[in-house]
């Protein structure tokens, strides 16, 4: 079986040597890439992914701060913080941890961002660019996604990609990537009819919905990839993802577990986006 597991883990591990490498002859030259977490509230779910964010920017010797505000921070005191942060020259990369209480406008928050420093690739300058096929941070989780199918030595061109989901943090963007890269691109979402008529044409499926182990062997094609994006908690408060694991391992030919699969270059990919953030100071 092993043989078959996409390992996020081993694979993010690969790209942060080279990462940690180029921060290291950053600082050489006097730069130290910088990110500023921003969290509103205190959502434990948040509070972790923020902590592991904090971590693995320590690992790496990027320096990384973290403001907490207040549940009930007005949105001109949180954008204020922004703009403080888009003209604060150690600063590279700006990340509002979301979601954001419902007082505050989200989009508002990420239009705010200096698109130069927006490593979360959520902007709308950046979403354009993306689109546009133009150099841009492109959002971390659908990139680490790109990453892992690269590294797994996934061919996507000419192949049927069916992503379930349209978030714009993830479905939209994933969809987006895999069309540049010559995919044939199907989008699922809540509303489409017979799921598994479209998922079981996939050569490659991504899930994206946020729904424990909706995916089952009927869903899938025999020798299928499949990338398990979702992080969802089981029935007995385990993480899982959006696929029923143990039911389409026979059929597929690669998968990512959960944990271990798209986690981990989730962060990877925010680091990059930060460190080639910073060497935009090179130039
Ligand atoms: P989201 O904003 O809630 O979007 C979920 C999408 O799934 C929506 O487009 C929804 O369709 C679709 N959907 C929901 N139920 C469905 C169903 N029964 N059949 C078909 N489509 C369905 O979620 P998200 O932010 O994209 O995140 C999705 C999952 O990825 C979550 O588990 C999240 O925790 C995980 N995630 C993981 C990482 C990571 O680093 N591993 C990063 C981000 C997110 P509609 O648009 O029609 O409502």
């Amino acid at each position: 079986m092993s043989g078959k597991l996409i390992n996020g883990k081993e694979i993010g591990n690969t790209i942060r040597q080279s990462i940690q490498q180029e921060v290291n002859a950053l600082k050489e030259k006097g730069i130290t890439p910088g990110l500023t977490v921003i969290l509103v509230g205190d959502d434990p779910a948040s509070q972790t992914y923020v902590r592991n964010k904090q971590k693995s920017c320590e690992q790496m010797g990027i320096y990384s701060e973290l403001i907490k505000l207040p549940a009930e921070v007005t949105e001109e005191a949180l954008l204020q913080q922004i703009e403080q942060l888009n003209s604060n020259p150690t600063i590279d990369g700006i990340l509002v941890q979301l979601p954001l209480p419902k007082h505050i406008d989200e989009q508002k928050v990420i239009a705010t961002i200096s698109p130069e420093k927006d490593v979360d690739g959520f902007h709308p300058i950046s979403v354009g660019k993306m689109l546009l096929g133009q150099e841009t941070f492109l959002p971390c989780t659908p990139f680490g996604v790109m990453k892992l199918l690269e590294h797994a030595n996934v061919e996507v061109a000419g192949k049927h990609a069916v992503v379930i989901g349209r978030s714009h943090i993830v479905g939209v963007p994933m969809g987006q990537l895999l069309l540049q890269s010559d995919a044939t691109v199907t989008y699922c979402h809540s509303k489409t009819p017979d799921l598994k008529a479209i998922t079981k044409q996939a050569d490659i499926l991504v899930v994206a919905t946020g729904r424990a182990k909706m995916i089952g062997a009927e869903h899938v094609k025999e020798g299928a990839v499949v990338i398990d994006v979702g992080m969802d908690r089981d029935e007995n408060g385990k993480l899982c993802g959006d696929v029923d694991f143990n039911a389409v391992i026979d059929k597929v030919s690669a998968i990512t577990p959960v944990p271990g699969g798209v986690g981990p270059m989730t962060i990877t990919m925010l680091l990059f986006n930060t460190l080639q953030s910073a060497k935009k100071k090179l130039s």
